[in-house]
């Protein structure tokens, strides 16, 4: 069986999806590259029942070469987004209820909150409206997040894009897309929001990136950086 470690952790991985609010029954996937390879989700399969046996490989043009199952409806895209974007190594997809209401909306996510400066590095970005099942929605992330600071792109009248070095990067991007898009969301109700200037949006950001945590090798497991 190819890659064993990585369908553990991707198996290990979904489950926090649910947890953290980000998926409704077996909508949301996680996919990792794996050389010129990638292991997605099965499609259709619910959270608690995926295993590691469950997960799928395919190449990066997401034809299946292992696997039981059909692989998740949105491999395409995955595989597009490995194909064109090399340094990305994992990938979340959710419909995130409140990320997905500002896709719904077609707006971005105001740069307003320094937590967002610090992960997002600005704004969250929204792409156009793209069909499923194609290349399409890979085409759009692309073309958004090439170049961009930001991890996480929400698509118009669809949901969340995150990318990242490692699955675990691509999927904290999307729990902190869908934390910052329910504050963002309430504090719009009070008023007008105040958005951070750039001056010290690219400051926080800086130092987010290049200072922030603990040095390789010294974080104890199970305590987390706050
Ligand atoms: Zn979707």
């Amino acid at each position: 069986m190819t890659c064993p470690d990585l369908r553990a952790e991707l198996t290990r991985l979904h489950l926090e999806l649910p947890r953290n609010g980000l998926v409704t029954w077996t909508s949301g996937n996680i996919s990792a590259r794996h050389g010129e390879l990638m292991v997605i989700k099965p499609s259709g399969v619910t959270f608690e029942d995926l295993t590691p046996d469950s997960m799928v490989v395919t190449d990066l043009h997401a034809n299946v070469v292992e696997g039981a199952f059909s692989p998740s409806s949105d491999t395409a895209t995955h595989a597009y987004i490995y194909r064109h974007l090399p340094h990305v190594g994992g990938i979340v997809h959710t419909h995130s209820p409140y990320a997905t209401a500002w896709a719904a909306n077609a707006r971005e996510i105001p740069c307003v909150l320094t937590a967002m400066a610090d992960e997002f590095g600005g704004p969250i970005p929204c792409g156009e409206f793209a069909l499923i099942g194609g290349e399409e929605i890979g085409a759009e992330v692309v073309r958004v997040l090439r170049g961009h600071r930001s991890p996480a792109i929400i698509l118009k009248n669809h949901g969340v894009f995150t990318i990242g070095s490692t699955p675990r990067a691509a999927l904290k991007a999307a729990v902190m897309c869908e934390d910052v898009a329910r504050t963002v969301f309430l504090a719009c109700q009070l008023g007008n929001v105040q958005r951070i200037a750039q001056e010290h949006i690219d400051r926080l950001y800086d130092r987010y990136q290049g200072v922030y945590g603990q040095r390789p090798g010294t974080l104890t497991p199970g305590k987390g950086t706050a």
